[in-house]
C-alpha cells in the first residue's frame, strides 16, 4: 500500500498568518485529523502550540525560525495535536493536569482506517470516505513505512490551568481552561490584542463533542464563556483563523443545536 502513494514535495504547509505568528498544517493528512500547529515568536522565548500528527516532524519544519528557548503549549492530548511532542523533549512542555498522563503514555496509534474502532469506520463510510487505505495521501519521504507509524510519549515539565501565565517576553498569554471537547482543553488568551489560541475548544468547522472524552453540558458552558470574552481574532486547532463575528456565529449555532437536547 505504502509504495503506491506519491512522495510529498513538502510535508508541512507553513504560513506567517500575522507578523511573528506562524501556522502550519499537514495537507496530506486525513482531513479530520489535519490539525494546526503554531509558532509564536517572543522576545525571550519561541512559543510552539501543538505539533499536529508530525508524520514528518513539526520541529524540523520550523527549525529555521527558532532562535530562542522553546515553550511547547499543549491545547489537549488528541493524537492530531501531540504527534510531534517527543521531538521537544529538551524544551519546556506545558499541559493541563487532566491530560498529563495521556501525554506521558499515549494510546496505540495507526495510520490505517481499518485499525480504528468499528463505530468510527462506520461513521467515515457514511460520509463517503474510503476506509480501505491509509490516513495519508502521500508519503513524507521515500521508504516511509505507514505500518511502523506510532508516536511517543513525553514528560511534561509544567502542569498549567486556569489563570496561569505564559510569558514569552514581548507577549503575555493567560491560560483558559475550556473543557467540553476533552477534559483538559486549554487555550491561550492575550487580552492586550484580543487574540485567542483556542485549540479544539472552538474552530471554524463542525464542533466535535461526540468522543468518549467529550461532555456536552460542559461544552455549552465553555461556549457561553467564550461568547462573553472580548475576542477579536481566533486561531483554532483546525482550519482557518477567524474574527469575532464568525466566532459568535459558530457559538450560536452550537448552542442552538445542543441546548434543546439538554433541556429535555
Ligand atoms: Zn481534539
Amino acid at each position: 500500500m505504502s509504495d503506491t502513494l506519491p512522495i510529498a514535495a513538502k510535508w508541512w504547509d507553513l504560513r506567517e498568518e500575522e507578523p511573528g505568528l506562524h501556522i502550519g498544517f499537514e495537507p496530506h493528512m486525513f482531513r479530520w485529523s489535519r490539525a494546526n500547529a503554531l509558532l509564536i515568536k517572543g522576545s525571550t522565548h519561541d512559543l510552539v502550540v501543538d505539533t499536529g500528527c508530525s508524520i514528518s516532524p513539526f520541529r524540523t519544519a520550523i527549525a529555521h525560525l527558532i532562535d530562542k528557548p522553546i515553550i511547547l503549549f499543549t491545547t489537549h492530548c488528541h493524537r492530531d495535536h501531540v504527534g510531534g511532542h517527543s521531538d521537544f523533549a529538551d524544551s519546556e512542555i506545558l499541559v493541563h493536569a487532566a491530560e498529563a498522563d495521556d501525554l506521558r503514555h499515549p494510546p496505540k496509534s495507526s495510520l490505517r482506517f481499518s485499525d480504528a474502532k468499528p463505530s468510527s469506520i462506520e461513521k467515515w463510510k457514511q460520509v463517503g470516505i474510503n476506509t480501505d487505505g491509509a490516513m495519508i495521501d502521500a508519503l513524507p519521504y521515500a521508504g516511509f513505512d505507514i505500518d511502523a507509524y506510532s508516536y511517543k510519549g513525553v514528560e511534561p515539565t509544567r502542569i498549567v490551568g486556569e489563570g496561569d501565565i505564559v510569558d514569552i517576553g514581548s507577549r503575555v498569554f493567560e491560560v483558559l481552561h475550556l473543557p467540553g471537547h476533552s477534559p483538559g482543553c486549554i487555550a491561550l488568551w492575550e487580552a492586550a490584542t484580543g487574540t485567542l489560541i483556542s485549540g479544539d475548544a472552538i474552530y471554524d468547522g463542525h464542533i466535535s463533542d461526540h468522543s468518549p472524552y467529550s461532555d456536552i453540558p460542559t461544552y455549552i458552558r465553555t461556549m457561553e464563556r467564550l461568547r462573553d470574552l472580548p475576542v477579536r481574532r481566533v486561531h483554532g486547532g483546525h482550519r482557518d483563523s477567524f474574527g469575532r463575528a464568525r466566532m459568535i456565529e459558530i457559538i450560536d449555532d452550537y448552542l442552538a443545536s445542543r441546548r434543546p437536547r439538554i433541556a429535555t
